[in-house]
């Protein structure tokens, strides 16, 4: 069997996420996201390459949305409402919640401000919402016969998840964007150890080991202090949900911890969008969060003021939150307008802005030139531009972590420069011994899986080694360990294979519940396994470089022989009665080839090894269920005196 995966994008390259798996007869596209750095068609995914004839919804099963980054949900509405794909797509609810607000702001960047030709439109965003199906963290979605999808925590942002995919036997861990270290309102990301075919893994930070996120937030409270501390006003553009909240908990909780008093104000709309953010978190983020939040209740944002436009000329420092986020138009922009002249203020702007925007001028060097700030306005800016993006992504030791946890088969590396990538390609194929792919846009990569046979596996089977399975991890939350990636359960049972439509079933029962699965009222099981043994010595010695031809007459003289027959009996029934059998007694019958302690039996045979030409002997044990114990102790003792250095 094989999967195939096409890379549409953010193959070698950070931006419009969308790789497409060919899965068990399915076809399933993960991320469908925008680039943000092109003005022409290579903004989204060529789609194309998925359907010749443009039938989309015939060509894709599924779209599964990791997050509400641009980069991976931008082309949504297109790939909906203007290419025509009418089939299901998946996200969490905080990020059916947070998407359309995004593709809003951002239509709105390019049609009203910059005067372009609409790629999609706010009807179209609100239409493409209607094809979401809403999943929770660890809910087993079921799409169709024999798919199903499952989302794990991601961390990075709200509401971001990994997504796991399972298609008959074969199966398929897509992270999107993860952060392996929990930060001030989110957890880290954690996985099952699912043993995917496939990991498709980002690599944004993918050779810098370290955690950069905390380092880059003290440096923004550090540098907002220290303007404010000298009579400065600071500007923080930001787009109305996201990274604004983001940025609003950090600062009200260091203006607590130092005992400010600086005005902090919120621009018209985003006291609402804060409390619907507020209401996403509190569900989404972890208990302990949660408690520590409820605690210092920082959401209240009680520090927090609404802006008033009288306010842009009075006196004395102060911070402003104001969308939208890239200075093209609105609050943000005419607040610019007046604090940029002062050498004393500060605009804070996020790490990407779209070519055209005020924004985009400013991190392209407008410091200290002067630059079109509308049509009519020249305008020379000294206040400090400072830009920082806040996005926590896994670094190096990150990665290699969840790749230990989802413990794949094989993995893909997407989401990251090239040469970030050829690093850990490598860190990875040595640490694993996995085949590692970093393909390009436009490319496919084909894998071969194992090809493994599905077993229905009885209630009570599972519900034993689930009760197994979870008084180990309550032993090791006992002992203060950190629970472990969902343990595998060993099940006994007894097999049954039925011929009937549709290529039969493998099901496994308990010993109790074959009666009833065979529709037979009465049922003897027995249980069985084989002991290998060495061959025995013949008086002429056995030469190591004998012709198998010379090896097998010898054996075959060996079996005409009696007395090897009985030498291994003797030997079998001498190394049982040894042993403690409760009271039972060992019983030989040369005939036959037996020995008997209640009702194991061992029965010596001689297997044809068809591969290496020859004959081997063996022992044939088999007993019921209820001398478990005692078939136990004497497949040990029978071993010992066979083998002793054997499995
Ligand atoms: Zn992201």
């Amino acid at each position: 069997m094989k999967i195939r995966v096409l890379t549409l994008g953010a193959g070698q390259e950070v931006g419009r996420s969308c790789v497409v798996v060919y899965i068990g007869g399915k076809t399933v596209m993960f991320d469908c996201g925008m680039h943000m750095g092109y003005q022409d068609e290579r903004r989204f995914p060529d789609f194309r390459m998925v359907s010749r004839n443009g039938n989309y919804t015939q060509a894709v099963d599924a779209v599964i949305v990791t997050h509400f980054h641009l980069d991976h949900c931008g082309a949504l509405p297109y790939f909906t409402e203007v290419c025509g794909y009418d089939g299901p797509v998946f996200m969490t609810y905080p990020t059916r919640a947070i998407v359309p607000v995004m593709l809003e702001d951002f239509r709105k960047v390019l049609v009203d401000r910059r005067g372009e030709v609409e790629l999609f439109s706010n009807r179209h965003i609100s239409d493409s919402m209607k094809k979401v199906r809403c999943v929770n963290l660890h809910e087993t979605v079921r799409i169709g016969e024999d798919m199903e999808i499952r989302a794990y925590y991601a961390g990075h942002v709200l509401g971001a998840a990994m997504f796991y995919l399972r298609v008959g036997t074969e199966s398929v861990v897509y992270t999107g964007d993860y952060n392996m270290t929990p930060d001030r309102h989110l957890g880290a990301a954690y996985i099952d150890r699912l043993r995917p075919d496939l990991l498709v893994t980002e690599t944004t930070y993918g050779t810098s080991i370290r955690d950069s996120k905390r380092a880059r937030e003290r440096d923004f409270l550090t540098q907002v202090h220290e303007t404010v501390a000298n009579g400065g006003k600071v500007l923080i553009p930001v787009f109305a949900l996201g990274r604004a909240q983001e940025l609003c908990i950090l600062l009200d909780e260091y203006w607590e911890r130092m005992n400010l008093d600086v005005p902090i104000y919120l621009s018209a709309g985003m006291t609402s969008k804060a409390n619907l953010y507020y209401k996403l978190l509190v569900s989404w983020t972890s208990e302990k969060v949660k408690t520590s939040y409820a605690e210092r209740n920082a959401f209240g944002f009680g520090r927090m003021q609404q802006w008033d436009r009288s306010l842009v000329d009075r006196p004395g420092p102060c911070i402003l939150f104001a969308t939208p986020g890239m200075l093209h138009g609105g609050t943000s922009l005419e607040v610019f307008k007046r604090w940029a002249t002062s050498e004393l203020n500060m605009v804070i702007l996020p790490g990407y802005c779209v070519a055209g925007t005020v924004g985009n001028k400013l991190l392209a060097g407008g410091n200290g030139k002067a630059i079109d700030v509308d049509k009519r306005t020249k305008l020379s800016v000294a206040c400090k531009v400072r830009y920082l993006s806040f996005s926590a992504h896994a670094d190096a030791k990150g990665i290699m972590r969840l790749v230990q946890q989802c413990a794949p088969r094989h993995v893909m590396l997407v989401h990251g420069e090239r040469s970030r990538m050829e690093f850990l390609a490598g860190k990875i194929g040595k640490t694993f011994r996995v085949r590692v792919f970093m393909p390009p846009n436009g490319t496919t990569v084909t894998m071969r899986t194992s090809a493994a046979v599905p077993v229905r596996v009885s209630r009570r089977l599972a519900s034993e080694a689930l009760k197994g399975v979870s008084e180990r991890r309550a032993q090791r939350r006992a002992m203060g360990a950190t629970p472990e990636p969902t343990s595998r359960a060993a099940v006994s049972g007894v097999l049954l294979f039925s011929s009937g439509s549709g290529g039969g079933a493998v099901r496994l029962v308990g010993d109790s519940e074959v009666g009833a699965a065979l529709g037979v009222r009465e049922v003897r099981v027995t249980h069985g396994t084989e002991i290998g043994l060495p061959r025995l010595a013949s008086p002429e010695g056995a030469a190591e470089d004998d012709s198998p031809a010379q090896k097998r007459a010898r054996t075959d003289d060996a079996e005409c022989n009696d007395s090897s027959d009985a030498a291994v009996l003797k030997k079998a029934e001498q190394s049982l009665a040894r042993c403690n059998l409760g009271g039972q007694a060992v019983s030989v019958d040369l005939e036959r080839g037996l020995v008997t302690v209640g009702s194991f039996e061992a029965l010596l045979q001689t297997k044809e090894v068809i591969q290496d030409e020859e004959t081997h002997l063996q022992l044939s044990c088999s007993w019921l269920q209820d001398d478990e114990e005692l078939a136990h102790v004497c497949i040990e003792a029978l071993r010992e005196a066979f083998c002793p250095l054997g499995p």
